[in-house]
């Protein structure tokens, strides 16, 4: 049995979360559940003017995204800014004031525990590895917590994706593996139990440079290949130019804007966003 009330480990407290929580059947309208959602299909994910507040402090003011199908979403601001907050909304380790979040056009508060874990997978900010835990039994975390029989096969093939490879690597220890091969691990963790969409807050950033470059390349293969949608948060807008499809700025838990890495470019909307791309040399000072 595991020990998940008071850990540390983001991802059992999502689990503790999960199981905590109550889950209302019949309180929302599925038929409004998209509204910036293609025809086709709803968004991966869809926030719908979610507030956030933490005592007098608004961490998030009324923001509104989406991520569509097999789209990544790259979440961008300074320290603070509220990116955090925003991608934990989605897995409910953040639970808003107000507004609402729908996961493939679903009401969060909707989802059982399990399919909340089987549809989203995420990549905390520090990786989030149980360090006295080897890496075979950390991939097979979330395929556990679902109680997939085949949860090592699932787990190997994750390793696999990002390049570890199972034989060598499911028997190590966290704290035997290098910065970038933690991250990959993280990441296996992640896509393990083969979700729809993946959350990723900063996930290169601790990495020196031709780490994160390396491990840029492997996440742009593993989306192309799986087709999985992502929310990617990070503070560097050149990893953001190259891995999303659409950029959101986010500032003091606002929206400043989203737009395509083009659109941006051409037309900052706001002073602040010319002088982010100024200062990322995106665009010419
Ligand atoms: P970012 O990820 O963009 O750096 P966060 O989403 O972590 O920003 O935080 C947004 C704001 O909310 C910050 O001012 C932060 O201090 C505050 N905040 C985040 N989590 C909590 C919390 N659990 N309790 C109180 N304040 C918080
Ligand atoms: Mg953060």
């Amino acid at each position: 049995m595991l020990l998940i009330g008071n850990s540390r480990c983001p991802f059992l407290q999502l689990a503790a979360t999960a199981e905590r929580l109550d889950f209302p059947r019949c309180c929302s309208d599925r038929s409004d559940s998209g509204g910036l959602r293609g025809k086709l299909a709803p968004a991966a994910l869809y926030a719908d003017r979610v507030t956030k507040r933490y005592g007098a402090l608004t961490a998030l003011d009324g923001v509104s995204i989406d991520v569509r199908q097999a789209e990544c979403v790259a979440l961008i601001g300074e320290s603070g800014s509220g990116k955090t907050t925003l991608l934990r909304c989605f897995n409910r380790l953040v639970l808003p004031d107000d507004g609402r979040v729908f996961i493939d056009g679903i009401d969060a508060v909707e989802l059982d525990p399990i399919s909340l874990r089987r549809q989203v997978g995420y990549v905390p900010q520090d990786g989030g590895l149980l360090p006295h835990w080897r890496v075979g039994r950390n991939v097979e975390l979330v395929p556990r917590l679902r109680g997939i029989p085949d949860r090592a096969a699932l787990a190997d093939r994750a390793l696999m994706l990002v390049g570890l490879e199972p034989a060598l690597f499911r028997v190590r220890w966290p704290g035997e593996l290098s910065g970038g091969q933690r991250q990959r691990v993280a990441v296996a963790r992640a896509l393990a139990a083969e979700p729809r969409v993946i959350l990723l807050d900063e996930p290169f950033g601790a990495l020196d440079a031709i780490t994160r470059a390396d491990l840029q390349s492997a996440f742009a293969d593993i989306r192309r290949e799986l087709r999985t949608s992502a929310l990617l948060v990070t503070h560097d807008l050149n990893e953001a130019f190259l891995l999303a499809d659409r950029v959101v700025v986010l500032r003091q838990g606002r929206v400043e804007q989203a737009a395509t890495p083009d659109e941006l470019r051409r037309a900052p909307a706001t002073e602040y966003v010319l002088r982010l791309l100024q200062r990322a040399r995106v665009i010419p000072a």
